[in-house]
């Protein structure tokens, strides 16, 4: 994956204050492959890059995580910023009827959007929606949303036959006068392909009903295509937003994101299946993450950032400098351990610990963190402090008092043994402060 080779690129840095200019420069040459590899149009890619560049060079590297790893949560911000907001709503806030037009290719999910659309604003919005079909190019297609006004339980204008697609438009506008109702959805017909028919159509519909929102529908596995289509449309009609349709199918995400850059327009809505209620508002964080192919990186860092008090790191090593790793220490490092989500982890991100990733992994479960403080705990204050004045009897009273057994007291002091000994083998390997801040 692309924090992978991220990872690689920046092992050699390790120990660095801020990031360099060649630093990021090679980084964003991985990022640049990664994100064409998912399908974002060239020059999207490149305007990328320079923006990403210029917000990561010069950045302080946390000492919690590595370079790598904080110039792809970097690179993620860069993105969900490029990809848009993630609370685009519907502007059904006029005098009612308000319009919602939907259009695109034929085949990109209009009336199936148009339906779970209608769904969403009657269910949750508790608005009053009737539906239209202005498709009278394909047989069937008004047929087609009427059944499925009725799986979703809302109101679809009456089909008269013979009508073109404005009559339609103007009926099902004086219906909605009439009849009181907050919401008309016109699903319009689609083409294969953008031409001038199918633009003339739209924007006489658009003349005749002034949506107030008017959406793009596309089909978001069709990559590169996808951008074409809605540059054709953006040049064409004023468009409000874009919905991507079969997000739940393998699409990489790179459309997506030259979507936003090439329309300007928010992307509101993704399908994520055929069934009706399989519509989300979109989420970028999610898409970001799948461009970015980067797993957990991202919140690990950000937990990283949270949890650390530097100055508890500074404290906590001055410590260590000392020699000194008792078992109060090691509480400390469990409790923050616990707040980032484990130990097992962790230790396999550490340099100097990753030989105890077995202990470590065994005692990653929240019950067995639990244990481990309850044993801690009833120890007395001089025991944490001076581990090796608890003898048999004091593991006795320990064991009893936790409500665990003597050998599991016997495997905290023997996991405080071998990290104390990590923590001084480290110290000659010199990655003490890193270490610290990790463990804070
Ligand atoms: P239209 O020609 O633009 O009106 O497209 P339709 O709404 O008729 O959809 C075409 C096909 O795509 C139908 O079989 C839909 O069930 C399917 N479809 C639409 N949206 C999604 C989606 O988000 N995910 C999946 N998996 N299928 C979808
Ligand atoms: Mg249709």
């Amino acid at each position: 994956t692309l924090s992978d080779r991220l990872s690689g690129v920046f092992d050699r840095l390790r120990g660095r204050g801020a990031l360099t200019e060649d630093d990021v420069r090679a980084a964003m040459r991985e990022v640049r492959v990664a994100l064409l590899e998912a399908d974002v149009a060239l020059p999207v890619a490149r305007e990328f890059v320079d923006a990403a560049t210029e917000k990561a060079v010069g950045q302080e590297v946390l000492r919690s995580v590595t370079p790598g790893q904080q110039v792809v949560k970097i690179v993620h911000d860069a993105l969900v910023e490029m990809l848009g907001p993630d609370t685009a709503e519907l502007n059904t806030n006029v005098a009612p009827p308000a319009v919602i037009m939907m259009v695109g290719l034929q085949g990109s999910g209009k009336t199936t959007t148009t339906a779970k659309l209608a769904k969403r604003l009657s269910e949750k919005d508790r608005k009053k929606v009737l539906m239209a079909s202005l498709d009278v190019a394909r047989p069937a297609a008004q047929e087609q949303l009427a059944v499925l006004g009725r799986q979703v339980n809302v109101d679809t204008l009456p089909i008269v036959a013979g009508q073109n697609p404005v009559e339609i438009a103007g009926r099902a506008m004086n219906s909605a006068r009439l009849q009181g109702y907050d919401v008309l959805l016109l699903d319009t017909a689609g083409r294969l392909h953008v031409d001038d028919a199918l633009m003339a159509e739209m924007k006489a519909v658009a003349a005749a009903s002034r949506p107030t929102e008017t959406l793009l529908v596309v089909d978001s596995l069709t990559g590169q295509d996808a951008v074409n289509v809605a540059k054709g449309f953006a040049g064409e009609v004023e468009l409000s937003g874009v919905v991507l349709t079969r997000m739940d199918g393998d699409a990489r995400g790179g459309a997506a994101l030259s979507m936003r850059s090439v329309t300007g327009k928010p992307i509101k809505f993704a399908g994520t299946g055929e069934a009706m209620d399989a519509l989300e508002a979109f989420h970028p964080q999610r898409v970001a993450g799948r461009i970015l192919g980067m797993g957990d990186v991202v919140s690990l860092v950000e937990r990283a950032a949270e949890t650390i008090q530097v100055e508890d790191a500074e404290k906590l090593a001055a410590k260590m400098a000392k020699g000194k790793f008792d078992l109060d220490d090691l509480r400390m490092q469990l409790q923050q351990m616990q707040r980032m989500g484990g130990l097992g982890a962790l230790a396999g991100m550490l340099p100097g610990l990753k030989g105890m990733k077995g202990a470590m992994d065994k005692a990653a479960d929240g019950k067995a963190l639990v244990h481990l403080e309850a044993m801690l705990s009833s120890m007395t204050a001089k025991e944490r402090a001076a581990p090796n004045v608890i003898n048999a009897k004091r593991k006795i009273r320990i064991a009893k008092g936790s409500g665990r057994t003597v050998q599991e007291v016997n495997k905290l002091l023997k996991m405080h043994q071998e990290m104390e000994g990590a923590m001084k083998r480290l110290k000659k390997m010199g990655g003490l402060g890193k270490l610290a801040a990790m463990f804070g």
